[in-house]
């Protein structure tokens, strides 16, 4: 079987994490701050601040901003549950914008519509490794006095014009294993905000300034010195990984673009290929079907939009964003990683012209 998605550990990960264990120091520490500075020269802020998930990391960025119960955040509806919640989390109100079908991103064009009083931050979700399109979110943004919080879970390393997403605004990176670089679990929070990035490290550390003196409500949303030693080890291949999913994206296109609509990526935007995302349309529960049959993993991201999700039912949210609905119903993603070999790719491409073109083997 030809998995979605393949953490990639050597020995540099490994001699890292035994290195830390021998210490004797495991939880947050001298490995945090190291990765944060690397991660934030990686991205080309001030500051980074680890957290112990990309969950937390949204959280926790809202509430350095401020954000909390009375106010709106505007963000996508086709997106991980997580960039919403954080919303709830803060106790202020998710608003969703539809997407735009060529990105799969939030759509600037419906943004202004939504804005009211109450409105306090736009929340933009790089989906699948590719940037929103960020000269009209901060152009917005600035006109309404906005704060911009970037999810950019999926896009390490991803840019426009050579600037990294995350340095836009806040940015929130997740290293979940599935993700382009991994510390199994863990987040950043990254900000060129002296204040907020203070603000972010003791509410990651129970609001405490001074050793068990607690300034306001903070939380443990700690990384631990084995999570960073493993980031530090990761982040050092970020590129290569990211290269070699780009290469792996453009040979999927160059042999699947006659038959199917395959991913658009934006002059100026370096996409990170965290998902190969293709849209079928109305075959896409066979295709997924069919794929797994020949050893072929893929992954629906997602078949259910956010306003769509019990949870937010429940909330009472009515929204109907056509865009975003239709979208689930017919994307598939197609393993991309960096594993692949090529006799792999091949494999894939071969199989998805097969299975298109209805010839049945
Ligand atoms: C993975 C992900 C998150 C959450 O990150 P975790 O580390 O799993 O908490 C948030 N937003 C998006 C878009 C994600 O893909």
């Amino acid at each position: 079987m030809i998995p979605i998605a393949k953490p990639l550990m050597g020995d540099e990960e490994k001699e890292a994490i035994i290195a830390v264990l021998e210490s004797g120091m495991l939880a947050q520490g001298p490995k945090v701050e190291e990765f944060e500075r690397a991660f934030a020269a990686m991205c080309g802020v001030r500051h980074a601040v680890a957290t112990s998930s990309g969950t937390t990391a949204l959280h926790l960025a809202l509430l350095a901003h401020g954000i909390g119960p009375g106010d709106e955040v505007i963000t996508s509806p086709f997106t991980f549950i997580a960039s919403a919640n954080s919303i709830l989390f803060v106790g202020a109100r998710p608003v969703f914008v539809d997407i735009d079908e060529s990105s799969y991103n939030i759509d600037p064009t419906l943004i202004e519509a939504r804005i009211t009083s109450r409105t306090k931050a736009l929340m933009p979700v790089h989906l699948f490794g590719n940037p929103c399109d960020m000269e009209a979110i901060m152009d917005i943004a600035a006109r309404h006095g906005l704060v911009v919080i970037e999810d950019a879970a999926q896009a390490h390393g991803a840019s426009i014009n050579g600037k990294k997403v995350g340095s836009f605004g806040a940015g929130c990176f997740s290293f979940y294993p599935t993700k382009n670089i991994t510390t199994a679990e863990g987040g950043m929070v990254t900000t060129d905000d002296d204040q907020v990035a203070e603000k972010v490290r003791l509410l990651r550390n129970h609001g405490m300034k001074r050793r068990y003196y607690h300034d306001f409500l903070g939380y443990n949303f700690r990384m631990t010195d084995l999570q960073a030693a493993l980031g530090l080890a990761q982040l050092a291949k970020l590129e290569d990984f990211n290269e070699k999913r780009i290469a792996n994206a453009r040979y999927l296109t160059e042999h699947l673009r006659d038959v199917i609509i395959t991913p658009q990526v934006k002059g100026g935007h370096r996409h990170v290929f965290h998902q190969y995302t293709i849209r079928v349309n109305e075959k896409r529960d066979w295709m997924v079907e069919q794929l797994r049959e020949r050893g072929i993993g893929t992954g629906i991201y997602y078949p259910l939009p956010v306003h769509k999700q019990p949870v937010y039912q429940e909330l009472g949210y009515t929204d109907h964003l056509p865009v975003a609905e239709a979208m689930s119903r017919k994307v598939l993603s197609l393993p991309v990683h960096p594993a692949l070999s090529q006799a792999e790719l091949d494999r894939i491409v071969e199989t998805v012209v097969q299975l298109y073109k209805g010839e049945r083997d």
